[in-house]
């Protein structure tokens, strides 16, 4: 899951490195540390295992310009194997000094490897999985083999999704890059003075907007003059550059505090993106030409399961109730870490949609390479571009929100839920269960929600109000129904992920088969309640909390006369059609769980012990 950028050039790489970094930071920051080949040719390596502070305490004290080379990698890291201090920060050196790596991923079998390492003599700096690699590969080196070979050589020992850069004495002005299944990727670029790559496009965008995304089983070499491919035969790999749509500017903070109160101001341009070009307000039609599935396939559905992780299972969720509602297709949402192990029955005539805003998550692509295998048919929704996800799916829908830095996703939710909604269209029209009025109908509905979106964001204030309250509790409750229960679960999520408070998503229903047992004074309940026909049952189940001394925040439409008789708190959003109220709810709790967590002190972009791209399992 971490973050690697290496540079090969002409300039002072250090410095280079540090902002390579800083771009590739949100994948993991528990360490970070660089390693440079100097003047003398020998590597210098220089790390911090600091937690957040790692990369500014990197960055000041390489500032001072000793670390002088014009090549080098660097590494952020999201620990799996090895506390998280300076010892177990990347790079990794060899024991002979010859080598430097970087990795990402988990090597499943270090402890056989480590052994065996152990009983040659080699004495382990670290308690990391990856500190195998730089053995194997300095063993390697040391004893004639070129770099490119031996990280090849190291690779084929190990087990598990695998993505290495390495550096070596013995080749100074290169360095070398592997991956191995799909534990995050690697970008390369060039630009006439250097060649760089990294774990994301991102951080090449400085350098240049064309970029080579390797595949899985692919090595590559970069010099200042060039990049080359080659596969693990050692055979050369020819592949033109792509031009990466990613904007360096747009992933930038601007003038917001935060990435996540950038990205959640972001929330109705992105919905709006997530509709270009789909939908045709004009005539009222939904079109989605990236699906090239024909008639008879889209008609021979049967089933829909949607697949995900975190905030993308809850938007998956919500995908199944509108697919269902709209297109009439039986349609689950499964996590996909269940969905892969448990040898579910899938055949032609299911349709599997992966929701992964990376396209990187390992159990999920896991999910859709599965699916593949079993002859179903396969759909991903997803932000990032080039991904590996996109490459193993019958189509791809792309949700155009723009990059997304903070690890708790929200603009990416909010425009993954658009695309469905125009999925669950696309799909009920071609299976002829919806008419064209009805079409039309949802596509005047949609039209208003990038306004409707912008008037729920006014809320701010409010929350605030709200959050100062909410910082006492422990514990806390979320409830919705029906396609209220996905957004219920996220604002749970979301309160988990950055305000560190624990709190539960449940159906509504639910309550009074186990969690009326821990209602009381010690935790608030926060209630989605929107005017639907689901109200009157929500404010029983508010009176119930209220009757057990529970706080309760409701968030209900604009016009609710009613809810100030037993809520002590209302969030009042926008007045909207029924299909549309769980994009308006969505907001105040995303803000909520922002609020809350600035209320307590912590860093909403950093939350503790997460990264933004879950390339392990
Ligand atoms: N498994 C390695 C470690 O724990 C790499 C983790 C990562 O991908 O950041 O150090």
């Amino acid at each position: 899951m971490c973050g690697i950028f290496a540079y090969a050039g002409t300039e002072n790489a250090a410095p280079l490195l540090i902002d390579g970094l800083r771009a590739v930071e949100y994948r993991g920051y528990d360490s970070a540390g660089i390693s440079v080949i100097d003047s003398s040719g020998a590597i210098k390596t220089i790390k911090r295992g600091d937690h957040k502070a790692s990369l500014e305490n990197l960055s000041s004290e390489v500032s001072g310009g000793e670390l002088a080379g014009v090549v080098g990698i660097g590494h952020t890291r999201w620990a799996t194997h090895g506390l998280v201090n300076q010892q177990n920060s990347h790079p990794h050196e060899s024991i002979s000094g010859v080598v430097s790596i970087a990795h990402n991923g988990i090597i499943e079998n270090f402890i056989e490897l480590k052994d065996e390492l152990v009983d040659t003599g080699v004495q382990f700096k670290s308690e990391t999985d990856s500190e195998v690699l730089a053995h194997l590969v300095g063993h390697s080196v040391a004893s004639g083999t070129s770099l490119r070979e031996a990280v090849i050589g190291a690779s084929s020992r190990i087990k598990g999704n695998t993505a290495v850069v390495a550096v070596s004495t013995a080749e100074p002005d290169i360095v070398v890059g592997l991956r191995i299944g799909n534990a995050g990727g690697i970008v390369v670029g060039k630009n006439d003075h250097a060649a760089v790559m990294a774990s994301d496009t991102i951080a090449l965008l400085p350098y240049t907007s064309e970029v080579i995304y390797l595949e899985p089983g692919e090595v590559v070499e970069i010099r200042k003059d060039g990049v080359q491919l080659f596969d693990l035969e050692g055979s050369s790999i020819s592949r033109d550059a792509v031009v990466t749509v990613q904007n360096f500017e747009a992933a930038q903070k601007g003038n917001h505090p935060h990435f996540m109160s950038k990205e959640i101001a972001e929330e109705p341009d992105a919905v709006q993106a997530a509709m270009r070009g789909r939908a045709d307000f004009a005539n009222g039609t939904i079109s989605l030409p990236e699906i090239s599935l024909t008639l008879d396939q889209i008609r021979s559905i049967d089933r829909v399961i949607l697949t995900g992780m975190g905030t993308s299972m809850h938007t998956g969720m919500f995908g199944a109730s509108v697919i269902e509602s709209i297109a009439r297709i039986p349609s689950v949402c499964e996590n996909s870490s269940e969905l892969r192990y448990r040898n579910p029955v899938l055949n032609s005539k299911t349709l599997v949609i992966a929701m992964t805003q990376s396209g990187e998550t390992a159990d999920t692509l896991a999910a859709i390479e599965y699916a593949r295998q079993a002859g179903a048919l396969q759909g991903v929704i997803l932000e990032m571009e080039g991904s590996q996800a996109t490459r193993v799916a019958d189509f791809t829908l792309g949700v155009k929100a723009g990059q997304e830095i903070c690890v708790a996703s929200t603009k990416t939710m909010i425009a993954s839920m658009m695309t469905l909604l125009e999925l669950a269209v696309f799909l009920g029209q071609a299976r002829g269960v919806i008419d064209a009025n009805r079409v039309k109908e949802i596509v005047s509905q949609m039209a208003e929600l990038p306004s409707l979106i912008s008037t729920a964001l006014d809320l701010n204030d409010e929350i605030t109000a709200l959050a100062d309250r909410l910082c006492k509790y422990e514990d806390l409750l979320y409830l919705g129904r029906g396609a209220q229960l996905p957004m219920a679960l996220e604002g749970a999520l979301k309160m988990k992920e950055i305000a560190y408070i624990h709190a539960e998503g449940n159906p509504a229903g639910e309550m009074k088969h186990g969690m009326n047992a821990l209602l009381g004074p010690g935790m608030a309940t926060i209630v989605c309640a929107p005017q639907n026909d689901l109200y009157p049952k929500m404010l029983s189940n508010i009176s119930e909390v209220k009757a057990r001394g529970g706080e309760v925040i409701a968030i209900v439409s604009e016009n609710d006369e009613t809810i100030e008789r037993v809520a002590d708190h209302v969030i009042r959003v926008p007045e909207c059609p029924e299909l549309l109220q769980p994009f308006v709810t969505l907001i105040p709790l995303q803000i909520l769980a922002y609020r809350t967590a600035l209320a307590l002190d912590r860093d909403p972009d950093k939350p503790r012990n997460l990264a933004k791209t879950v390339t392990v399992e």
